[in-house]
């Protein structure tokens, strides 16, 4: 049925790709080979894999040995990836198949998934708008059926922001749950992927297959221990009050109506996270900063693209100038500033002071409840082209997502309900460390 069900998903692909521009690559043969040789050892007798049976979509941000990889940057033209990211290689040991790479932004940086070098991708919802980003192409894939589930990663938001605005499941795990052994670095002290699928079941087993200590990356934990088991109607949910200036009308109108559902299965309380307002800028600082120091590495020796200079200096400059696009440019600048001796103290270090206080807000909060509740997003899906010339309003889309990562907790996007002209709107659920599956039945609440 693997065989079958693998050349649906290429067929669909072929037909409304050229529309959606979810995948940068597909990789139909290895594909289809894949598939035949699984299906036929599971006949043969062998016991199949926790994934057998699902097509995946990978975020060109993750290296599979032998294959291109971008980042969606122009800096990578044809870079092929000389190893594989533990979370692919988890993958395929559990006998999923890998159906292509998809669209992002560049480095993973941005909403949108209008700052990819290559195209934009749009919402299969209705093709006028963003799907979301950075991992909107994943996000895409999986909302247009081009595949089961997708991986994406999360910086700042991008598994789940995309999520919302496609109408399907994200999850951003713990972080140090999942190696990011292979993940191209964007921030590394935020970075983590995570699944995309259209059920819960679908996002729980992608998870359980990619989590776990690795070796290779020494912030994944040697024990995720275990929580205590909770239902979901045993379940506390703390309802964050939030300032609803700049909020979409419907998303909020929305976001009432999944507070009334939820009421009525589990207990509920309000809660307030005081810091909340200081987590864009906290997180804008830090990631630029981790950003400018892991993206030196692309100098032109070592990877990709080389444009000659009159000497080192210039080729640096002229292969980075040329590379880079605008979005990147500016969180290299942004960091570097911010880490530069004269402005650290003012910019960088109160970044991580501040991180520490949004972090504790959370701590304070899990003390009463096991799960949090708040839209995913300030508003829908925007049209396409109508924030790319605004990087501040672009920013402020990630007002909800980006304290999970700050405080390296877990949270998943749930879709429920849509606008009046149809785009999805998305509840987000946070828990603390190592309760995903708390995510998992609080999501049941809303189905
Ligand atoms: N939108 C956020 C940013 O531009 C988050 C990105 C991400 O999570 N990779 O940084």
């Amino acid at each position: 049925m693997i065989v079958e069900k693998t050349a649906r998903y290429l067929e669909n692909i072929k037909k409304s790709d050229d529309k959606i521009k979810a995948f940068i690559e597909v990789w139909e043969y290895d594909a289809m080979e894949r598939a035949k040789r699984l299906e036929i050892e599971v006949k043969n007798g062998r016991t199949p894999g926790r994934l057998y049976g699902y097509v995946v979509a990978i975020k060109d941000n993750m290296l599979y040995k032998g294959k291109s990889i971008t980042a969606a940057s122009k800096i990578l033209e044809n870079h092929i990836s000389a190893y594989t990211a533990t979370a692919i290689e988890r993958l395929l040991k559990d006998d999923a198949v890998i159906i292509g790479r998809t669209n992002m932004d560049e480095f993973a940086m941005g909403s949108s998934t209008e700052n990819s070098s290559y195209f934009s991708t749009k919402n299969p919802v209705n093709t006028n708008y963003v799907p979301g980003g950075s991992s909107g192409g994943s996000a895409a894939a999986v909302a247009a059926d081009f595949s089961d589930v997708a991986l994406g990663s999360d910086t700042g938001g991008s598994i789940r922001q995309p999520a919302s605005f496609c109408g399907v499941y994200g999850l951003k795990p713990t972080y140090g749950t999942v190696s990011r052994y292979g993940l191209m670095a964007f921030s590394s002290s935020l970075d983590q992927i995570g699944p995309f699928a259209k059920s819960i079941d679908d996002i729980k087993a992608v998870y359980d297959v990619i989590k776990g200590y690795d070796p290779k990356d020494s912030t994944t934990y040697k024990t995720i221990p275990d929580v205590q088991e909770k239902k979901y109607s045993e379940l506390k949910i703390g309802i964050v009050d939030f300032d609803t200036n700049a909020m979409d009308k419907g998303v909020q109108s929305n976001f009432e109506k999944a507070i009334e559902t939820i009421s009525k299965i589990s207990k509920t309380k309000r809660i307030k996270l005081p810091h909340l307002k200081y987590a864009i800028s906290t997180y804008y600082i830090i990631s630029s900063s981790e950003a400018s120091s892991n993206l030196s590495r692309f100098d032109g020796i070592r990877y990709g693209r080389y444009v000659e200079g009159a000497d080192i200096n210039e080729s640096y400059g002229k292969t980075r100038g040329e590379g880079f696009g605008s979005e990147v440019k500016r969180r290299i600048i942004l960091g570097t500033y911010s880490l530069s001796a004269g402005y650290y103290d003012a910019y960088y270090l109160k970044a991580q002071k501040a991180r520490r206080i949004i972090k504790n807000d959370f701590v304070e909060a899990f003390k009463d409840v096991d799960v949090i509740m708040l839209p995913t997003t300030p508003t829908p899906a925007f049209k396409i082209g109508e924030k790319i010339n605004d990087p501040l309003s672009m920013y402020l889309n990630d007002i909800f997502t980006v304290p999970v990562n700050l405080a390296g907790i877990c949270a998943m996007n749930v879709p429920y309900g849509k606008s009046y002209d149809g785009l999805p709107y998305g509840i987000q659920f946070i828990s603390n460390n190592f309760c995903e599956s708390y995510l998992f039945e609080a999501a049941k609440c809303l189905l």
